[in-house]
This record gives structure tokens, sequence and C-alpha cells, in this order.
């Protein structure tokens, strides 16, 4: 195998060490609400992680979690209550929510300020404008990552393959503000390993495994996968890993690459969400 293995466990680690490190450093301790509807069991594992991780770092943590039927109105109180609770600086809410529930309404209800998911139409807007605010978790991993493996990325070609809200659409904005020339991808793409092998730095965030075949990666590129796909097998990522990894530069495994970034990113949000609270002139992200 050629190519380094990015080391997203690693990393992921020494971001939470530094948010620790931060918080400890405060006189009030930021807090991290999270909004579980119903007990999906994925979702449980998710937020379970996100309440860990946070108290893990001396972060706050405030785990609301509504019954399935909870009408629309109750959730609203509850976000308007966190919006104007001082004690909470970033709140989550857990996607996806029962079909009654107004999702995107929803969303919209976080305070710009709070949004460590950096999902509301405020931060998307903000993010698209080029201006300051919270960023999406994963999307924000993985710029980390691309940077710790040295990737340079400004001038560089850079294909996204999938264009999710979550994933793939903040992402590009990001490499586009890091000077990349980027190309976003998805599922009427014509000729996608054509495309994919134009570029020095190739995303896969598509939930298909193995899409993205070893021959469609460009000798010396930097290959991140973001697919989580749970097979009888186990975890599989959206990238055929080893052939992929024959020519690749550097590579993340799936799981230990994209994954562990999310919540340590999360973690950076809400302290930067403390941050802006308590002084509004403060970095933004
Ligand atoms: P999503 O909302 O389902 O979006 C998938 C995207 O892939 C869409 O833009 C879709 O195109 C495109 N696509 C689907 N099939 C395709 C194909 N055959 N060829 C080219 N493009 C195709 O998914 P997501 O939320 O972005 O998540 C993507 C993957 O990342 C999933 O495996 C998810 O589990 C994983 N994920 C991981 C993390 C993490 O923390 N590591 C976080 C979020 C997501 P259209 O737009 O044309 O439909």
């Amino acid at each position: 195998m050629a190519a380094t293995i990015i080391d997203g466990k690693a990393v992921a680690q020494r971001v939470r060490a530094e948010v620790a490190d931060e918080v400890a450093k405060l006189d009030e301790k930021p807090g991290l609400a999270t909004i579980l509807v119903g007990d999906d069991p994925a979702s449980q594992v998710y937020v379970g992680g996100k309440q860990r991780a946070t108290a893990e770092v001396g972060i706050e943590g405030f785990d609301h979690r509504p019954p399935a039927d909870v009408s629309q109105e109750d959730l609203t109180a509850l976000i308007e209550q966190l919006n104007s609770d001082p004690a909470v600086s970033g709140i989550l809410l857990q996607l996806p929510v029962p079909d009654h529930l107004d999702e995107a309404r929803l969303t919209t209800l976080i305070a710009p300020e709070k949004d460590v998911d950096g999902l509301t139409p405020t931060s998307a807007g903000l993010l698209a404008g080029g201006k300051p605010g919270l960023r999406p978790c994963t999307p924000s991993g993985v710029i980390v990552l691309l940077d710790e493996a040295g990737v340079d990325v400004e001038g560089a070609e850079a294909v996204i393959v999938g264009r999710s809200n979550l994933v793939g659409k903040p992402l590009a904005h990001l490499l586009l503000e890091r000077n990349a020339t980027v190309t976003v991808c998805h599922s009427r793409t014509r000729d996608l390993g054509d495309v994919c092998r134009r570029a020095d730095i190739l995303v896969a965030a598509v939930g298909v495994p193995r899409l993205v075949q070893g021959d469609w990666v460009k000798p010396g590129a930097a290959v991140i996968d973001v697919g989580i796909n749970r097979l009888d097998e186990g975890l599989v990522g959206d990238v055929d890993f080893e052939p992929a990894a024959e020519r690749a530069a550097a590579i993340t495994p799936v799981p230990g690459g994209v994954g562990p970034m999310t919540i340590a990113m999360l973690l950076r949000n809400t302290l930067t969400a403390a941050a802006i609270q308590h002084d509004p002139s403060a970095p933004r992200g």
C-alpha cells in the first residue's frame, strides 16, 4: 500500500484535548444542549456519544429527550427556552425527527450564535457568502484532516461526490474559501469516474459502499472518505479502500477517519459559540 493513512482518531483526540485545555481556563463552562426526539436506536448512540464527549472535555451537557409524539409547539417552546438560557452555549437538534414534525422550521428556530451544527439557513448563508459563522462539523473535520495530512489545498483540483446540505455543499464552500478549484458531483453526474480522475483532492460523501473505484483515483491524490455504510462485514466507506490506497498519496480509513472528527468539531464549535456569546466580537469559527 502506497498511501499514508490519515489517522482521524488521533487528530480528533488532539482536537478534543485542545478543547478541554481551553475549557479548563474558562470561569464559566460552556454548555451543549442536545435534543433527541423519540427512541431511534442509531440516534440514541450518536447523542450518547456526543454527551459523553461533552462531559470528557468539561462542557456541561443538557440532554433533552422528548417523546416521539411531542408536538411541534412543545418542541418550538423547548428550542426557544434553550435559545434564551445563558447556560446553554450550543443547541443540537438530532436529525432526523419524526415525520409529523417540520424539521426545517425547527432547525430555523435555533439561534445562529448557538447553531453548533452549522445547519441553520443563517449559518448556511454566512458560509455561502464567505462570512464568519459556525460551520457544519463533518465538512470542517475534513478540512482539518487535509491540513493534518499536509495537503496543499490552494489551487488544487477538488472533486466532491455528494451534494447534501450536511456534507457536500458546505464542504464545497469551505474548499472554495481555501482557494481550491471545486467540482461537486451527484447522482446525475455523467462519467463520474472521469471527473474523479481529475482530482488532487477527492472526497466521497455518498452513502454507497465502495462506489469510488481504485482506478478513479489520480496517482498522488488525497482521498477523504466521509461514507459510513453498515454491512454484514462491518462498517465500510464510499471508497474501495485497498485499490484506492495503492494510488493515493494519503487516504482516510473507515472507520477511524472522518467519523471521529465530527464530534471533535462539535466540541470546538461549542467552545466558539460560548466565546461569541461572551463577546460578540470573538472570532467565529
Ligand atoms: P445524502 O444526503 O444521502 O446525500 C448523498 C449524495 O450522494 C447526494 O447528493 C446524491 O446525489 C449523491 N449520490 C447518491 N448516489 C450516487 C451515485 N451513484 N453517484 C453519484 N452520486 C450519488 O448523504 P449525506 O448525509 O451527505 O451522507 C453521505 C455519507 O456520509 C453517508 O454514508 C453518511 O452516513 C456519511 N456521513 C458521515 C458522517 C461522519 O461523521 N463521518 C457525517 C455525515 C454523513 P443526488 O443529490 O443527486 O441525490
